[in-house]
């Protein structure tokens, strides 16, 4: 007798049917998950897992800075002490602080040099 199998739509393996739990996920869909993934809890990517997730706050606060060279803007981690460059041609001499609320404050990019 040949067991049914089906895959698991969160960790992709092949498991038997036997194992498989069909979960309702929105109106008229459901997803497969093996009894693995049912024992991890709620369904996760599994790079989220790895890490635990900071408050998205910090994420929002993160200042942005602009390159005049070539108008790239980036987000700086405000816990690195490490000078700021702009990351496409590496430069830090004409960067400033972009500012989405206040796009008129400019900060000379000495200040930001340790
Ligand atoms: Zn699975
Ligand atoms: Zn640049």
């Amino acid at each position: 007798m040949e067991e049914r199998r089906i895959i698991c739509d969160h960790c992709r393996k092949l498991v038997s049917i036997s194992k498989i739990k069909f979960i309702p996920q929105g109106k008229n869909s459901s997803v497969a998950l093996c009894s693995n993934c049912r024992d991890k809890g709620p369904v996760i990517e599994d790079k989220t897992t790895k890490k635990p997730l900071k408050p998205v706050k910090n994420v929002e606060k993160r200042p942005q800075f602009v390159c005049d060279r070539c108008r790239f803007k980036f987000n700086v981690n405000p816990d690195s002490n490490k000078g700021i460059a702009c990351p496409y041609c590496g430069k830090s001499d004409l960067l400033r602080r972009y500012d989405v609320n206040a796009a008129d404050i400019l900060v000379k990019s000495s200040n930001f040099r340790e």
